[in-house]
């Protein structure tokens, strides 16, 4: 997960790395106030989770109140901008970048550095590579002050920029990063060297010891993919036409390739996973069904520790719940496959069709997407 530039900014401040006095906003009439107690002048930013918002009018040094209202309204590179961020503007004198990224390929994280910030780095590489450095950090010693020296001396960082070096690694350390960024570091006039910009994107496998950014703001744009996170289901939108229900990642992983064998387009990814309830399965089924390209849905369920009648249950919630108007193909197998048949043909709906296995379960799917 990527955090926002004002989450990156409090994370270097408690590190002790320098950065802007700054305060965030959704309020244009609020942004007069934080300007003023900002001394005046702000540079407004817009917080998005993509980088150059400078050159797409995302950063700004007009007047306050009227470049947060201006900039609230925009997109920026497909970004919706809710919130902004009004920093002390700093009197700039060099621009500089510093970085550390997971190099998966090599085992160990990489020190990127350059004298040449400001610009996005993956620019500068490819005009002038000679002026970025790229320094291996052993994770196991981390940036000690000799490391941090070498990449101060490698990339003609100033000096004290290795206290900050060394902070940066903490952040990244300590907060469960794969990437830390600060892109401009700057030295300003007055000599201060300051984090102008940051970039931190968090391993998602450590969120459960790094609770504090909340759950609340991973935002879906896409509505059904917006349901189901609500409901707590593993959903991903597709752009095909038939809706696809399964129990196991690998499982719905087949699927949708059984069914792109069949000469159809699966509309959808739904992993109920392993021991789904009944409404489990009645949620998914509403959020699959509530999809207007869905034109057929197969589920497509092997039970092992998840029972079928538990899952022919959730059909028949969900038949009566949702009232679908498009025709299912329900194929069970495994655990209590026939009692939850049963289930089936007893509700009788007409819209629901069973198939024993796999394959003739997508293939009569695909038939129904494309005649329906
Ligand atoms: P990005 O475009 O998303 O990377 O946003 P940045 O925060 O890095 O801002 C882009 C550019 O705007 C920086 O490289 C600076 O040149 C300029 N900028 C940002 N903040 C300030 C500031 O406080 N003062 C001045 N003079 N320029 C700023
Ligand atoms: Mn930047």
């Amino acid at each position: 997960m990527d955090l926002y530039e004002h989450q990156a900014r409090q994370l270097f401040e408690e590190y002790g790395i320098p950065v802007p006095r700054a305060e965030v906003t959704d309020s244009p009439r609020e942004a007069r106030g934080i300007a003023r107690r900002l001394g005046g002048r702000v540079v407004v930013k817009a917080q998005v989770r993509t980088g150059g918002r400078g050159k797409a009018g995302g950063v700004s040094l007009a007047a306050a109140e009227r470049t947060t209202r201006r900039i609230l309204g925009a997109d920026i590179k497909g970004h919706p901008v809710r919130t902004v961020m009004l920093a002390q503007p700093a009197d700039i004198e060099s621009e500089f970048y510093v970085s550390y990224v997971l190099d998966r390929a090599a085992g160990h994280f990489l020190a990127i550095a350059s004298a040449e910030g400001g610009t996005e780095i993956e620019e500068v590489a490819a005009t002038r590579p000679e002026s970025v450095a790229r320094i291996p950090v052993d994770p196991a010693e981390g940036v000690t002050s000799a490391k941090a020296n070498e990449i101060v001396r490698a990339a003609g960082l100033p000096p004290r920029a290795a206290d900050i070096l060394m902070r940066l690694w903490q952040v990244l350390t300590r907060e469960d990063a794969l990437l830390v960024e600060v892109n401009p570091l700057v030295r300003t006039a007055q000599g201060q060297l300051l984090a102008l910009d940051g970039k931190v994107t968090l391993d998602d496998n450590a969120r459960f010891r790094q609770t504090r950014w909340g759950e609340e703001d991973e935002r879906h744009d896409d509505p059904l993919e917006a349901a189901a996170a609500a409901k707590g289901l593993n959903y991903v939108k597709l752009d095909g036409e038939v809706g696809v229900v399964g129990n196991g990642a690998g499982l719905v992983m087949s699927t949708l390739d059984v069914v792109a064998g069949c000469g159809a387009r699966p509309a959808n990814f739904l992993d109920i996973g392993g021991g789904a309830s009944a409404r489990v399965m009645s949620d998914g089924l509403s959020v699959v069904l509530s999809d207007p390209d869905v034109k057929s849905v197969l589920v497509n369920v092997f039970g092992g520790i998840t029972a079928c009648d538990a899952v022919a249950d959730g059909i028949v919630r969900a038949l009566d719940a949702v009232r679908p108007t498009k025709p299912l193909v329900v194929r069970l197998d495994g655990n209590n496959a026939v009692r939850g048949r049963a289930v089936l043909d007893d509700r009788a709906h007409p819209l629901v069709r069973q198939a024993t296995t796999m394959d003739a379960a997508a293939r009569l799917a695909a038939r129904l997407a494309d005649t329906s």
